[in-house]
């Protein structure tokens, strides 16, 4: 071949890829497409050989993620995409299409009420929001077009346990296909695949990512519905990016020991804040799995505490409006995810004026604890 200049040089500098021995991280493939030595190579992705071909349909790192959190839902299949918005959108189109019909909770993630009041009519699809508490009204509410049951494992930010299994028979009784938001509760604590569900879906800017240093989402499920979801991600263009990826991807081999701790201090913060005289009402599961309750904890304050002097008095605990990350954070559902949800629902759910919502990090549990009484006691 013969020698190039200096634009050529400019842009072709790099070594080929050398046959060497796999790094022990994982390279981050930021990359937005796969190169081929000739055109049979380039036939052989379409016959299923080569896994690679263009990032927004595949790549290894947004492979990992997807995968990575199927094997841990015991799913078949899943798929990044780049955000939990996203990937929840992505779910109910892989279910839902024109003239369908989906029952959705009312108590529900701010965002994804939004995506389903809102967006879906646009698709022409119908949402009936109803109460889970009661069962009876969610059979009530199925009709012959009722496609999909969509649901929170754990709901946000009551931090109900929603009865899966309940739901999974109603669901299979009418041939519907069920999704469950399992942002909260994460594969650690619960698996609903294993309940039955057809799709799980994660923000995975929340406990999987766990450093709030990414925005991305996970779906997983049974391979006939990720096959036509993983289209509608490609489709969409809603993939996520390898460097994100990878974050989450990094983010997601500690997230068993960070569960473990972070409920455990959401534990002892629940039970202190029970007997605190500033406090109305303690929101936390009873039981969510063997290994522990998850790691958000909700309170009403007391109708003599100032809910404003009380964010000001937190000290180290920092006001963010998200969750799940190492660091104990805390927010105002009614003025950050709540924010659209109508003031009529809101009031029917319970979530007022006094309404703290807490992510609890893996700091010490007494500074945890001292943080919240102290803020409590000055407001
Ligand atoms: C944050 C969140 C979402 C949305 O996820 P993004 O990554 O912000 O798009 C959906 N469901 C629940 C329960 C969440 O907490």
């Amino acid at each position: 071949m013969s020698e190039t200049n200096f634009n050529t040089k400019t842009v072709h500098f790099q070594t080929k890829e050398p046959a060497r021995n796999a790094s022990k991280a994982k390279p981050i493939y930021q990359t937005s497409a796969f190169v081929f030595t000739d055109l049979d190579d380039m036939e052989s992705f379409y016959e299923g050989e080569k896994e690679y071909l263009y990032s927004r349909y595949s790549n290894p790192n947004t492979d990992d993620l997807g995968k990575g959190i199927a094997l841990l839902e015991e799913a078949d299949d899943g798929v990044a995409t780049s955000s939990g918005m996203s990937a929840i959108l992505a779910g109910v189109l892989a279910v839902a299409k024109q003239g369908d019909h989906v029952i959705a909770s009312d108590d529900l993630y701010g965002g994804t009420y939004q995506l389903f009041a809102q967006e879906l009519i646009n698709f022409g699809i119908e949402v009936s929001f109803v109460s889970f508490e009661n069962l009876e009204q969610v059979k009530n509410t199925i009709t012959e077009q009722t496609k999909l049951i969509y649901t929170e494992s754990v709901t946000n930010p009551l931090l109900r346990v929603e009865k899966l299994e309940d739901i999974m028979t109603l669901a299979k009784e009418h041939g519907i296909k069920t999704m469950i938001d399992n942002t909260f509760a994460t594969p650690y604590l619960l698996q609903p695949t294993k309940l039955g569900a057809d799709l799980v879906v994660h923000s995975a800017t929340k406990y999987i990512g766990g450093h709030s240093d990414v925005t991305a989402g996970v779906l997983v499920g049974a391979q006939e519905l990720m096959s036509e979801a993983k289209s509608k991600v490609a489709t969409l263009g809603c993939n996520l990016s390898p460097f994100e990826a990878w974050l989450a991807c990094r983010g997601l081999k500690t997230l068993s020991v960070r569960m473990e701790r972070q409920s455990r201090n959401a534990q002892a913060l629940a039970d202190a804040l029970q007997t605190h005289e500033g406090v109305a009402r303690v929101y936390y599961p009873k039981f969510v799995s063997e290994k522990g309750n998850g790691a958000m904890v909700s309170i009403d304050l007391a109708p003599h505490v100032n809910v404003e002097t009380f964010f000001r008095s937190l000290g180290w605990v920092k006001i963010a409006p998200t969750l799940a990350g190492v660091e104990t954070t805390v927010s105002y559902p009614l003025r950050t995810s709540h924010r659209t949800i109508p003031e009529t629902l809101r009031n029917e759910l319970g979530i007022g004026k006094q309404l703290v919502r807490i992510s609890v990090g893996i700091e010490d549990e007494t500074d945890i604890i001292t943080a919240f009484t102290e803020a409590i006691d000055k407001a």
